[in-house]
C-alpha cells in the first residue's frame, strides 16, 4: 500500500489521499492474483519484481569512473581519482557526487512513470535495490543520513505518496542506514519547469526548500544522501543540496534511480525538459 510521506498526512489530508491509497491498495491485490510481470515491458516472468532479459540487457549501469562533483561518467578518468567535467569546472555543483543506479533510458523511465504516475509503487524495491550499491560502495552506511526530495502537501495530497520518499524507505531497509523524512522540508509549491531554460529553472526552484528547525542537531556531521527518482536537468536536486549543506552535514550527495547522461540522450528517444523531477504532468501546483 501507499505510504503517505510529511507532515500532511497526520492531519486533514482530503479525499483525494485517501482514494490514492485505497487505488494502490486494490493494485496490490491484483497484482497479487496476477503472474508477475516485467516491470519495464509487462512479458511475464518467472520471479516478481525481475526484468526480462531483453529489458535487463538494456539497461545501461552507471559506476564508473566519474566526475567528483556531479558523478556524469568520464570514461577516461582514473577509477578513484578526482577529476571534474566541464561544467563542473565551469560551476560546481552543491552537492558532492551525484550517483544513479542507471543512465536514462527508454525502461528506466518506464520504470520511473509507472512507480510515479501509475502507483505501481512495489517498483520502489526494484529500484532500491538497484540504487543501494551506490551506499554500500562508499562503505560508510554508519554515517549516511537518506532525505528523499520532498514534495509540497498539496502535490502529496493529490498523488497520495512521495516516489522518493518510498526509495528512501526501501534502501533504508535494504541497507540499515537511518532515513529522515522531515529533515528538508518543501515550502513553496513551484510550477512545472517543463520547456524552462536553466536560468528560470534555478529560479522557480530557488525557495521551495528549507530545513527543518532542529536540522543542525540531525545532520551535523553526516553524509546527507538526497534520494530522487530522476535526476534530469539537476536543478531541484541543486535548489535541495543548497539548503542541505547549511545543515552542518560532511558531505551532500545526489543519488537517483536514473540520470540523464548527455551522451546516452541522444536520438528522439527523450524529451529532456520533460524529465525533471519536478515535472509532475498531472498537475501544476505553481
Ligand atoms: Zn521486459
Ligand atoms: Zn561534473
Amino acid at each position: 500500500m501507499a505510504r503517505a510521506t510529511g507532515d500532511a498526512e497526520k492531519t486533514d489530508a482530503p479525499a483525494g489521499a485517501w482514494l490514492g491509497g485505497l487505488r494502490a491498495a486494490t493494485r496490490a491485490i491484483v497484482d497479487y492474483a496476477l503472474p508477475p510481470r516485467c516491470p519495464g515491458c509487462g512479458v511475464i516472468v518467472g520471479d516478481d519484481r525481475q526484468f526480462c532479459l531483453a529489458c535487463w540487457s538494456s539497461l545501461d549501469f552507471l559506476g564508473g569512473p566519474g566526475c567528483t562533483h556531479c558523478s556524469i561518467p568520464l570514461p577516461t578518468a582514473a577509477p578513484g581519482g578526482a577529476v571534474a567535467c566541464g561544467a563542473c569546472l565551469a560551476e560546481p555543483p552543491p552537492f558532492d557526487g551525484a550517483p544513479a543506479a542507471l543512465a536514462y533510458g527508454p525502461v528506466a523511465r518506464t520504470v520511473a512513470l509507472r512507480l510515479k504516475y501509475g502507483r505501481r509503487t512495489g517498483h520502489a524495491r526494484l529500484m532500491a535495490r538497484l540504487m543501494a550499491r551506490h551506499l554500500v560502495v562508499a562503505g560508510e552506511t554508519d554515517a549516511v543520513l537518506l532525505v528523499p526530495v520532498p514534495l509540497h502537501r498539496w502535490r502529496l495530497w493529490s498523488r497520495g505518496f512521495n516516489q522518493a520518499a518510498l526509495l528512501a524507505d526501501e534502501l533504508a531497509q535494504l541497507t540499515g542506514a537511518p532515513r529522515d523524512h522531515h529533515l528538508l522540508l518543501r515550502v513553496k509549491p513551484t510550477a512545472s519547469l517543463r520547456g524552462k531554460g536553466r536560468g528560470e529553472r534555478e529560479r522557480i526552484v530557488a525557495g521551495a526548500f528549507a530545513l527543518a528547525p532542529d536540522a543542525k542537531a540531525r545532520a551535523a556531521g553526516k553524509h546527507v544522501v538526497l534520494v530522487d527518482d530522476v535526476h534530469a536537468s539537476g536543478a531541484t536536486l541543486r535548489a535541495a543540496a543548497r539548503v542541505l549543506r547549511r545543515s552542518g552535514a560532511a558531505r551532500v550527495s545526489a543519488l537517483t534511480w536514473a540520470r540523464v547522461v548527455p551522451d546516452a540522450a541522444g536520438g528522439n528517444i527523450f524529451d529532456f525538459a520533460s524529465l525533471d523531477s519536478d515535472m509532475q504532468s498531472e498537475r501544476t501546483t505553481g
